[in-house]
């Protein structure tokens, strides 16, 4: 369900998004798309149910859900402003489907999202043989508008709040679990629906890794801790990671480890802007971890997109090969991880901007 959105927060405009993907039928082959996404479908709805297929054609959008949402699924659709119509069906039933299929021969399905079966199952009911599509509604979502990045703004300084808040107890002697409950806790109670994605704290030998798990040991004096989390707001996600030494940074191996990553990620924030080759952000990132003698350590890709997903469009690594766009909201995080000894990573979201970026996560990196 969404909740009362935050007061001062840009609306967000869902109406003229099926607009936009209609504008996208035609030249990728297809009368009509299906989609079966919850994501995808939120995005071009507004509604958040967990079960929803959204037919869309350049004439009509129609939203087939069931009974669980008879009255869930039009409030949101009307007050998000879609022009779409809404079925209500019980479980199972594809007849809606079925009779809009009739009509046109070229339908995309989404083969990111739609099951084997269901697959199977409507092969039988279209007219021709569906279409594989893959990321039109993605692409569309890639670009946020001021409501989406208010939002995203907004989980992001959830964080930041929860992070100041938690960080005088990540001392020695505390453990990895209790300080990942504290962040998620403090996360909720700051305004957040949720928690973005399972909140990642890992000290000492576990820090080198680059998605571990909380677990139970004590932090011990010297340890290297990453935490990596974020909240959300009316769907929308935020995406932190910050690095720090018990007891201090110090000087020493860890010391190095946590300036030589934090320089790799100022170099990459420093070429984020409308235009610039994605690669080339990676590209900043992983030249200056190889200067010091870190390319072998930093064993991920730079960044993401953020929004409805935690993970969206566009990737930021050395595969990328399209251009950031303004309006674009991405991370980017590099680290090194050193297998016995520890790692560090050190991520923001940004919002790409015609010359540069809005950093959204606030919290500071002298930690
Ligand atoms: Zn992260
Ligand atoms: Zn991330």
């Amino acid at each position: 369900m969404s909740t009362v959105p935050s007061a001062g927060l840009a609306p967000l405009r869902v109406d003229g998004r099926l607009d936009r993907l209609r504008g996208l039928l035609d030249p990728a082959g297809l009368d009509a798309l299906l989609v079966t996404s919850n994501t995808n479908v939120r995005y071009l709805t507004g509604f958040t149910g967990s079960a929803g297929s959204l037919w869309v054609d350049v004439d009509r959008a129609v939203l087939v859900t069931d009974g669980r949402y008879r009255d869930q699924a039009p409030d949101q659709v009307a007050a998000a402003g879609a022009v779409a119509d809404v079925v209500v069906v019980s479980g199972g039933d594809r007849s809606p489907i079925t009779s809009l299929a009739a009509e046109r021969s070229r339908v995309g399905l989404e083969a990111g999202s739609i099951t084997w079966s269901e697959q199977l199952r409507l092969v039988d009911l279209l007219s021709g043989p569906p279409v594989a599509t893959d990321g039109l509604v993605e692409g569309l979502r890639e670009l946020k508008d001021e409501g989406e990045v208010d939002r995203i703004a907004e989980a992001a300084a959830i964080a930041d709040e929860a992070l100041a808040g938690v960080l005088p107890s990540i001392l020695a002697g505390a453990v990895e679990e209790e300080i990942a409950t504290a962040l998620d806790h403090a996360v909720r109670s700051g305004g957040a629906s949720d928690r973005a994605f399972e909140t990642i704290v890992a000290a000492g030998p576990n820090s080198a890794l680059p998605h571990a798990r909380p677990g139970p040991r004590p932090m011990l004096d010297g340890d290297l801790v990453v935490c990596d989390f974020g909240a959300m707001v009316d769907g929308y996600r935020s995406d932190m990671t910050r690095s720090l030494r018990i007891g201090g940074t110090g000087t020493g191996r860890a010391a190095d480890l946590l300036g030589a990553v934090l320089d790799a990620q100022l170099a990459g924030l420093a070429v984020v802007a409308d235009g610039v080759p994605i690669a080339e952000v990676d590209a900043a990132c992983r030249s200056t971890l190889e200067a010091a003698g870190l390319g072998d350590a930093f064993s991920h890709g730079t960044g993401h997109g953020v929004g409805l997903d935690i993970h969206e469009g566009p990737a930021v690594s050395s595969t990328s090969t399209g251009t950031l766009r303004a309006g674009q909201v991405v991370t980017v995080e590099p680290g090194a991880y050193l297998g016995g000894f520890g790692g560090v990573r050190w991520e923001d979201t940004v919002l790409v901007t015609a010359d540069g970026h809005r950093r959204l996560t606030l919290s500071p990196k002298e930690l």
